[in-house]
């Protein structure tokens, strides 16, 4: 097995490797870093998981810690699709140059250029940026690519599903055509291999295997889900979003759920917070510091759960997530790839489950030809095909009263200011012969069969029924309901067919 101290790296970088704990390199780094020392372009299919970022961070800190930088003359470029990418990137490039001289500067959108223009005014060995706020710079005259010797293109699939390609394309003609070239994509689309036939010399390709297609330590599962009635599907969704969550119980320490659209990140945030569940979401419409602020909170283990949008989360390097949730199915297959891809990290076990309605069977279909898998089918933790409270056509009000905050779950919050118990509905009882396949199919277990009473009405919360009093039910989490948790704003007047439009919070219409 090939080690680290084989890979002709400096010295004070291994060194910096040892203390990181790694023990062996994974396959893109053993591949990738042999040429990328040799001076080669090299060509790394390999998604994040796989220690991608090291196979061009180690190489490119052996080469730059020969020499020095020039006021406004990077030496070298990484280019990445998100801020949070980037500044992931540039954490990695603290932890293995920590024993090195080098400087580098992080060009993101979202911070002020001022600080930007002093750090490359300095003169920067890396200079770390995703593809508009460098040509931002460049534009303004503030930076000279003419001296970067080794340009690494990070996650170019993603570059291209977020219209960055002329972009590249643009900073590579900036740059000269002797520097070197590492180019690192999940997937060789047609318009990536084109940019890769122009742009690099004789690269060395290395691909190493999807983490979807060979993730042994992820377990996979999907619920297909079927709403009671078309205009509750949003709401019971959620529902059994919680009650996916719930049946994790303890072995979901912390977690990603994925929305396909930033409005349903923010209504799936809100309302979990509504239950009690610590959640905070990330999408690119958010303040960078909010971004930032909710990133390290899950980094640290003080917020459990991250709801998320594909482009916020792409590439986020979080080493402990026990579980990732599929709110809907990616309308890009690969997005699943990537958005498991978040758990079972570095030789630890994760598990991936999906919620699945009829509208996206097209796209999980898409999903398990492209995983060549199909992916088991979980059980409903509600009670199995027997609809969430839903079968029998509830009341308005009924329907809200199951909507209600059950419990919390929330690790900060004290308990005296949880909302408490009052779910009037029978809570539908989970199937008892529910059979528990064995992980190794590498299906989630399903939730563990229980045979639940109906839960215990709170007496003093009855009152809460009345419509009146329903805001102060939710005041706990200053929460005044998504667009369709119709605990918050209900609409009357309308019947049973309130457009969700018409239930969005006043904020929730200006997003909108
Ligand atoms: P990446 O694919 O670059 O996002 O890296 C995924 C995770 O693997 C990061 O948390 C790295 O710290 C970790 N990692 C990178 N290289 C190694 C290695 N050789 N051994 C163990 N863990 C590693």
């Amino acid at each position: 097995m090939i080690k680290f101290s084989d890979l002709k790296l400096n010295p004070k970088v291994l060194k910096a490797i040892e203390e990181a704990g790694y023990e062996s390199p994974t396959p893109i780094q053993a591949g990738a870093i042999p040429p990328a020392l040799e001076g080669r372009d090299v060509l790394g299919i390999a998604q994040t998981g796989t220690g991608k970022t090291a196979s061009f961070t180690l190489p490119m800190i052996t080469m730059l810690a020969r020499g020095r930088a020039r006021a406004r003359m990077p030496r070298s470029l990484v280019l990445c699709p998100t801020r949070e990418l980037a500044a992931q990137v540039a954490e990695n490039f603290d932890t293995y140059a920590k024993h090195v001289k080098l400087t580098k500067a992080l060009l993101i959108g979202g911070v002020s250029f001022k600080e930007q223009d002093t750090a490359i005014d300095k003169g920067v060995d890396v200079l770390i940026a995703t593809p508009g706020r460098l040509l931002d710079h460049f534009e303004r005259g503030k930076l000279i690519l003419n001296d970067v010797k080794v340009m690494v293109v990070d996650e170019a699939d993603r570059m291209l599903d977020m219209g960055f390609i002329p972009d590249i394309e643009r900073i590579f003609g900036l740059t000269p055509f002797t520097r070197q070239t590492l180019f690192f994509s999940a997937t060789m689309a047609p318009e990536i291999e084109r940019i890769t036939n122009t742009f690099l010399s004789n690269p060395e390709r290395i691909e190493v295997a999807r983490q979807a297609t060979t993730g042994e330590n992820i377990k996979q599962g999907v619920l297909m889900f079927k709403a009671s009635r078309k205009d509750r599907e949003a709401t019971e969704k959620r529902k059994v979003l919680r009650a996916l969550i719930d049946a994790e119980g303890e072995k979901c320490t912390n977690a990603i759920i994925f929305c396909n659209r930033k409005m349903d990140v923010d209504t799936v945030a809100k309302s979990l917070k509504k239950y009690g569940y610590d959640a905070a979401p990330i999408h690119g419409d958010l303040e960078q510091s909010q971004r930032t602020r909710t990133l390290d909170g899950f980094r640290a283990g003080s917020l459990r759960f991250l709801v998320a949008s594909d482009v916020a989360a792409r590439g986020l390097d979080v080493p402990a997530v026990s579980h990732v949730f599929n709110f809907d199915v990616p309308s890009h297959a690969e997005d699943y790839v990537h958005r498991i891809g978040r758990t079972g990290r570095a030789g630890r076990d994760g598990t991936a489950i999906m919620i699945c309605t009829a509208r996206d069977e097209k796209n999980l279909a898409d999903v398990e030809r492209l995983v060549q898998r199909e992916i088991p089918r979980l059980d409903d933790p509600l009670g199995g095909g027997k609809p969430a409270e839903a079968a029998k056509p509830a009341a308005p009000e009924a329907e809200a009263q199951a909507e209600k905050p059950k419990r919390t779950r929330s690790r900060s919050r004290k308990s005296d200011d949880k909302p408490k118990v009052e779910a009037e509905v029978p809570k539908p009882v989970v199937k008892a012969e529910t059979p528990e396949p064995e992980t190794k199919v590498e299906g989630v277990s399903p939730p563990e069969p229980k045979i639940e009473a109906p839960e215990k009405t709170d007496p003093p919360k009855q009152q809460d029924r009345n419509n009146n009093n329903r805001s102060r039910n939710n005041s706990n989490n200053n929460n005044r309901g998504g667009n369709n948790d119709r605990g918050g704003n209900k609409v009357v007047g309308l019947g049973n067919h309130t457009p969700d439009f018409i239930e969005l919070s006043f904020e929730d219409r200006q997003k909108a």
